[in-house]
């Protein structure tokens, strides 16, 4: 069958409110053409981002009513621990309300200031508090990751041989090594088996720590089963164990693959880093039974890591992606390839060859799937990546410039993809209109979130 089977039915609705153009224009002006201003309400399609935007089976809301609340050792700590600790393996599993609380913790205790973070691409949130924390974010993802339109099937790889130059000349000045599963801001892409072997041995022969950035572990296990030589025959819950297996610890949002609204943990095999994490985690986020989380959310995450790596689930996600961006091409949008999995990016820098970066072409890409359709997506490009060096001072732009699609969990029908793509049609029709934008107003960390934005006439 080619039709795409959504493996549930719907129980509860949510109405969406439909806007014109003209008022979709003058919202964006209201909103300094920072679509991150603008009310979702006004909003029509919300591809800004697949977290904490997915929809909970029936079995999660139930668990919400099951929630222990007692604030030391509740009954839904020991649930979340023991599904967390069945699908990781991890020793200490420590709960935080989402998944950069859990980074700051990690990199406040492994004491990053001076150091280097080597990731095969930090994520914005991750980059920022290594930044923030005086380290410095380290990109190294394989070659063929910077290159939208190679259809390798594992971009999301870390470059091997980079990685042990890094440990070889300078290994003292290593505070950990991440593998970001798949890799969010590089197209979505899945880390193969192999890669996560040799870079796990690489980095315990150097005595350095190796970490996942585990919040997409289902999408990457499940590109694993489909693409790698030998684990066709898997479950995706083992392949995840292993993946989890090759790592000294894990960090994790459950507004992703936890198919949760909120929530995240922090994960460890070692016994004095898990205790001095515990004690700040104490100290800012809650004790270790909750971690700044109500014990109905742990409850709802416990369920949604079991749906998450069921194969129905999994076979829809996937095939929800690519429909949309098989379409995308279809219409005439360059994408990286192949489809990644929580989301499409549209490759602006090449569908819009007249804005250069510092003018902001995916931002003008996705201010024109707003006016256009009512469609929001987020730019990841020099945006969200640019601005000053903190080591250098000099204005950085990114590798490249994209237009993030993300598609929340269980939430769109193929129905609205298929209108999101007349929306791509029509604004491809109109590329030769497009202008790039200026930025008025900007902040020191993460300045895509809040940044004030102008379009430059001409
Ligand atoms: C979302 C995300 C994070 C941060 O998690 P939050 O729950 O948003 O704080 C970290 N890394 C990656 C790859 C992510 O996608």
């Amino acid at each position: 069958m080619k039709t795409i089977f959504e493996p549930f039915r719907i129980k509860t609705v949510e109405p969406l409110r439909m806007t014109t153009r003209e008022e979709r224009i003058n919202l964006l002006e209201r909103a300094d053409w920072n679509l991150f201003r603008v009310a979702a309400d006004d909003i029509l399609i919300d591809l800004l981002t697949d977290s904490g935007t997915g929809a909970m089976s029936a079995e999660q809301w139930a668990a919400l009513n099951r929630g222990d609340e007692s604030y030391a050792g509740s009954r839904s700590w020991f649930r979340f621990e023991q599904r967390v600790h069945e699908l990781t393996g991890f020793k200490h599993i420590i709960p935080t309300h989402q998944g950069r609380a859990a980074e700051r913790i990690l990199f406040s205790c492994l004491g990053v200031a001076g150091k280097m973070v080597i990731n095969n691409t930090h994520f914005d949130t991750t980059r920022a508090n290594v930044e923030a924390l005086g380290g410095r974010a380290v990109d190294i993802p394989v070659p063929e990751a910077r290159i939208p339109s190679d259809e390798s099937p594992f971009k999301g790889n870390i470059d091997l041989g980079e990685l042990e130059r890094l440990l070889t000349t300078a290994p003292e000045q290593i505070a950990c090594v991440m593998i970001t599963v798949t890799n969010n801001s590089g197209g979505g892409q899945p880390a193969s088996l192999e890669n996560l072997r040799a870079a796990s041995e690489l980095c315990h022969r150097a005595g350095i720590p190796f970490y996942l950035d585990a919040c997409r572990f289902a999408e990457n296990a499940w590109f694993i089963k489909m693409r790698e030589p030998g684990c066709g025959d898997r479950t995706v819950e083992s392949i995840a164990r292993e993946m989890f297996s090759l790592a000294d610890g894990a960090t994790f949002s459950a507004k992703k693959d936890g198919l949760a609204n909120i929530g995240g943990f922090l994960a460890a095999h070692n016994d004095q880093l898990a205790r001095q994490e515990e004690e700040l985690l104490i100290l800012t986020e809650g004790f270790p039974t909750y971690g700044g989380l109500a014990g109905r959310d742990l409850e709802a995450i416990a369920v949604g890591l079991t749906e998450v790596v069921q194969e129905d689930y999994l076979r829809y996600r996937i095939a929800a992606t690519r429909y949309l961006g098989e379409g995308l091409m279809k219409a005439g949008m360059p994408i990286v390839r192949p489809p990644g999995g929580h989301a499409v990016y549209v490759d602006a820098g090449t569908f819009l060859p007249h804005i250069p970066p510092r003018e902001l072409p995916a931002q003008a890409l996705a201010c024109a799937f707003y006016v256009e359709g009512g469609v929001r997506g987020v730019e990841i490009g020099t945006l969200m990546f640019g601005g000053k060096d903190p080591a250098t001072g000099k204005e950085r732009v990114a590798p490249l410039e994209l237009l993030r699609l993300a598609i929340p969990r269980r939430v769109y029908t193929q129905s609205h993809v298929d209108y999101l793509l007349e929306v791509a049609a029509e604004v491809a029709a109109r590329r030769q209109e497009l202008r790039g934008l200026r930025i008025v107003e900007e902040s020191v960390h993460l300045r895509h979130f809040t940044a004030r934005l102008a379009p430059l006439v001409g």
